[in-house]
């Protein structure tokens, strides 16, 4: 058996995007996810004879605008073309995609694969319309056929074979999330579907360059699978190789449960799509100054964000990076530093109890009843030292389930901290006589049992104890 580990990885990823529209690619039906079957349909999306598709300006516009953030360059002339082949969730019997002359072409993703800078070229970016989904649950011997999500608004994003890791291939796909959700052009719910993610694989003797023979992973729909399959994926071909075998051209499914890859078809049973220019629609021109117009509505981009973080509020890049993920957690971010708050404060915050419990309670940050005013007045309350840490955290979680503000629940809960020296002196004292045992080893030199003292007085001021006074009181009475 050959040694498996003298062959490289190589994996370039298929990703569809659902489009944000609010109608379909090329008629007036709605896209919401989740409605009753076949109410969102019209003749134009389930494929009468006679009707003719109009091309949603939105759906284009969306798609320029993700080509121009990933620096592909964008086509004054495209050509929508049919896709041929028969299945029920395709009543007209063809998918209108782009082929030969997509509307992006080229451009680039950088990523950051634990500290190595790592740049993915793309292939192309091109639009075309979703199926339709077969239903076989509760259907018997029969299966449904719900047509909401045909003619649905995709976007097809075409990696270059570039990827080297399972774990390159999911921060990719992670990093492609984000900036489709800053572009607001792609929800990126991978489980209901508007970010799936077709994997092709293969590998290749260390340092050649010859690609070798690849399958296609389909049904992959969460981040942890992408990896899962892929690896297990890369296991078998190595397995196959390994054992003289040779790698057969194919689409291969990842079965979630069993977690393996299997077969579905083969090269010589693919479909020869008969690609041709679709007839009803003209071609597209899009003139200079729209994509101009387009360009000036790209926001600021993660990377970018990331770097203004770490440069204007000095935060540490691991911060910068969490906090950057999502457009609505940073813009909280800036805004409760806008306020007033120390910038690493806020972030300890924000990455600690905050995240922490809108992922608990499943919320979003925009609706989290905590806003950055509540953060601002707990920070204060801690810095003007009215209540210690530890109770803070308690007030983070009651303000968290409340919306009161950090004062009110202070006032009404009675939790300022205890620093006046006296009231603490006695504390100390107390649970010096109480424990008899620990103050004798303490004075024979295991000074570590502080933590112990401590932890007492703090039990017996519940928690209010300023906790700087007592390690001073602590050390002067023990000492
Ligand atoms: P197909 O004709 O099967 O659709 P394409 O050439 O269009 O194949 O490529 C589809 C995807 O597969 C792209 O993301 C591409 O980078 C990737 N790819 C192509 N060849 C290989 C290979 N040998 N190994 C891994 N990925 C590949
Ligand atoms: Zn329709
Ligand atoms: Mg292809």
């Amino acid at each position: 058996m050959k040694n498996f580990n003298d062959y490289e990885t190589v994996i370039g990823l298929e990703i569809h995007a659902q489009m944000k529209t609010q109608s379909k690619m090329f008629c007036g039906c709605p896209t919401q996810f989740g409605e009753e079957p076949n109410t969102q349909t019209c003749p134009v999306c389930i494929g009468m004879p006679g009707v003719l598709p109009v091309i949603n300006k939105l759906a284009l516009e969306f798609t320029i605008k993700t080509g121009l953030a990933l620096g592909s360059s964008i086509s004054g002339f495209s050509r929508f073309a049919r896709k041929n082949y028969f299945y029920p969730d395709l009543p007209k019997g063809y998918q209108i995609s782009q082929f030969e002359l997509p509307i992006c072409e080229g451009g680039f993703v950088m990523l950051n694969v634990d500290g190595v800078e790592r740049r993915i070229n793309l292939t192309r970016i091109h639009m075309e319309e979703d199926a339709g989904k077969n239903i076989h649950e509760g259907a018997g011997n029969f299966s449904y056929v719900d047509l909401n999500r045909a003619g649905v608004p995709l976007m097809e994003i075409v990696s270059e074979p570039d990827i080297r890791t399972p774990k390159e291939a999911a921060v990719y796909v992670r990093k492609l999330r984000t900036i489709l959700r800053y572009l607001d052009v792609c929800d990126g719910n991978m489980e209901e579907g508007s970010l799936r993610c077709d994997a092709n694989v293969s590998i290749r003797p260390q340092g050649t360059e010859a690609l070798g023979v690849k399958t296609e992973i389909k049904n992959i729909n969460s981040f942890r699978f992408i990896e899962k399959a892929l690896e297990y994926e890369i296991e078998r071909q190595k397995r196959v190789l390994g054992e003289g075998g040779r790698i057969i051209q194919e689409t291969r499914l990842w079965n979630t449960s069993a977690g393996i890859t299997e077969s579905m078809r083969s090269k010589e049973e693919a479909h020869d799509y008969r690609y041709f220019p679709e007839p009803d629609l003209v071609p597209l021109v899009v003139d200079e100054a729209w994509i101009a117009e387009i360009r000036k509505q790209i926001p600021e981009l993660p990377d970018e964000k990331i770097q203004r973080l770490v440069g204007d509020y000095k935060l540490p890049a691991y911060d910068a990076d969490l906090l950057a993920a999502e457009k609505q957690t940073a813009m909280w971010f800036e805004e409760t530093v806008s306020l007033g708050a120390n910038p690493k404060d806020v972030s300890n915050w924000m990455m600690g109890e905050l995240m922490r419990l809108l992922n608990e309670k499943g919320v979003a940050i925009e609706a989290s009843l905590i806003t950055p005013t509540h953060l601002y007045g707990l920070i204060r309350l801690v810095a003007d030292g009215t209540i210690n840490l530890k109770t803070a955290k308690t007030v983070f979680e009651d303000m968290f389930s409340s919306g009161k503000t950090a004062a009110q629940l202070v006032k009404e809960k009675g939790l300022v901290q205890i620093s006046d020296v006296g009231e603490l002196e006695k504390a100390v004292e107390a649970v010096i006589t109480e424990n008899p045992n620990e103050t004798a080893r303490y004075k024979a030199g295991e000074t570590k049992l502080t933590g112990f003292f401590v932890g007492e007085v703090m039990k017996k001021t519940k928690g209010k104890a300023n906790p700087k006074a007592v390690n001073e009181i602590l050390r002067r009475l023990l000492g």
